[in-house]
């Protein structure tokens, strides 16, 4: 495995949509292990192709099932599964209820904004072996997953503020470089 650089805004390349991934081979297998990598040599809870200069739809999240919105545990829940790898993502049911979530990114290091989404998604995917899957994500999973989705389509979060508030972080986040 192989800890790779991340990409900062405004880099165009986080800004590109991803392409779709035809067949889930080695060189994909190789991909998902460097994200991983790179996602817990940057202590990431998740990380998306499109930020290591990648852009394909593929994207690893490390979060456990009981933690919620606003950090906290929740009591009898499952912590696992935590650790998921998914190639070619798309959400195929999401709530009306919306849960606002404090985020941050990789990406755009030492920022952070409140960001509003629908509260669950079920995700439909193919995992590391090339099976299709499909997922119903809540609590801090489902705002993870979407924010690692939106990278597949060139969206950060800094997206859902507004146009000053988003240039002020880019700006700001820069300066934090990496
Ligand atoms: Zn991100």
């Amino acid at each position: 495995m192989t800890v790779l650089p991340i990409l900062v805004a405004p880099n165009p390349i986080l800004r590109r949509k991803a392409s779709f991934v035809p067949a889930v081979d080695s060189h994909i297998q190789k991909l998902l292990k460097d994200l991983e990598e790179t996602m817990i040599a940057e202590d990431g809870i998740g990380l998306a192709a499109p930020q290591v200069g990648v852009s394909k739809r593929v994207l690893v999240m490390d979060v456990p099932a009981n933690v919620t919105v606003d950090g906290e545990e929740l009591d009898g829940v499952d912590p696992n599964p935590n650790f998921y790898r998914m190639v070619n993502p798309e959400i195929i049911w999401a709530s009306e209820k919306l849960a606002t979530c404090k985020e941050g990114c990789l990406s755009v290091p030492g920022q952070y904004a409140p960001v509003i989404r629908p509260d669950m998604v079920r995700v439909r995917y193919l995992n590391e072996g090339g099976v299709s899957c499909e997922t119903d994500f809540s609590h801090l999973q489902a705002a993870c997953v979407q924010h690692e989705m939106d990278h597949l389509d060139g969206k950060l979060f800094v997206d859902y503020l507004s146009s000053i508030k988003r240039d002020m972080l880019i700006r700001k986040a820069q300066r934090v470089g990496r």
